[in-house]
């Protein structure tokens, strides 16, 4: 059976991806960091589908936490597919952001990354197989005004990813990049919905499945050549 460790799983995007991949047949290993409720929820609705599905807590911008929670079950046994979703915003115009502000996102969304994958990526490699996909955005493509700090985060990821994606290709791991235009989720909720969907073509904001149904197609047998690609699903916020 194939196991897709999902990270940042609980809620949103994440919760949409772990739900997809169960789906398409594989067991998940789904991460949180404080909602264990919303987490439980989802594992109840994976068993319901006949997978397995194993939570675990912890906060992806500690390294040892990641460490402790991941390096000796993924040494064990390497999951087929990394999902790296987790991600948070903390918006502000650069003239006001904190350098608390500044930190949390760059911790969360960049350095998590880094953490997670660097305990995870030895174990797959050694299998000479496997796929990782990262949730980036298009405010990492573009930018966008009031989040200086969540798109520096964001391009990092691709650059990152792009990176990775030349070390690992020989190996058998393929490595790829999603980045969502918006989606509607909490982190979404109180955006002005009106004024923002004139500035996208579709004239629409992006659901969840969206999104999932792209990390399903990249993670499944149906491609075996998007290598190292930043896939946009953003309804034509940028073209
Ligand atoms: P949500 O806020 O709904 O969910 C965020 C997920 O990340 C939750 O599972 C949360 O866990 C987890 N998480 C947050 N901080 C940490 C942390 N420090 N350690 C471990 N896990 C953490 O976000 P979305 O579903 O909207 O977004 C998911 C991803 O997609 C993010 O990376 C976001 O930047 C990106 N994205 C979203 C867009 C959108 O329009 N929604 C657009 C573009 C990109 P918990 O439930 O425990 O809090």
């Amino acid at each position: 059976m194939k196991t897709a460790l999902v990270i940042g799983g609980s809620r949103g995007i994440g919760r949409g991806i772990a739900l997809k991949l169960a789906r398409s047949g594989f067991d998940i290993w789904l991460t949180y960091h404080s909602r264990s409720d919303a987490a439980e929820a989802v594992k109840k609705e994976i068993e319901v589908m006949g997978r397995s599905c194993e939570i675990m807590g912890f906060d992806v911008a500690d390294f040892e936490a990641v460490k402790t929670a991941l390096e000796a079950k993924c040494d064990a046994n390497p999951p087929d597919v990394l999902v790296y979703n987790s991600g948070i915003i903390r918006d502000n115009l650069m003239v006001w952001m904190t350098k608390e502000e500044w930190d949390a996102v760059i911790d969360t969304n960049l350095s998590g990354f880094f953490n997670v994958t660097k305990t995870v990526l030895f174990p797959m490699l050694r299998e000479k197989r496997g796929r990782i996909v990262v949730i980036s955005s298009t405010a990492g493509q573009i930018g966008q005004a009031g989040q200086v700090n969540y798109s520096a985060s964001k391009a990092g990821l691709i650059g990152a990813v792009k990176a990775l994606a030349r070390e690992v290709g020989k190996k058998g791991l393929m490595v790829n990049v999603v980045a969502p235009g918006v989606i509607e989720t909490d982190m979404t909720a109180d955006l002005p919905e009106k004024e923002l969907k004139k500035l996208i073509p579709l004239n629409k904001f992006g659901v969840v499945d969206d999104v999932a149904n792209t990390v399903d197609f990249l993670c499944s047998d149906a491609q075996s050549y998007i290598h190292g690609q930043v896939i946009g699903i953003n309804g034509g916020l940028a073209i």
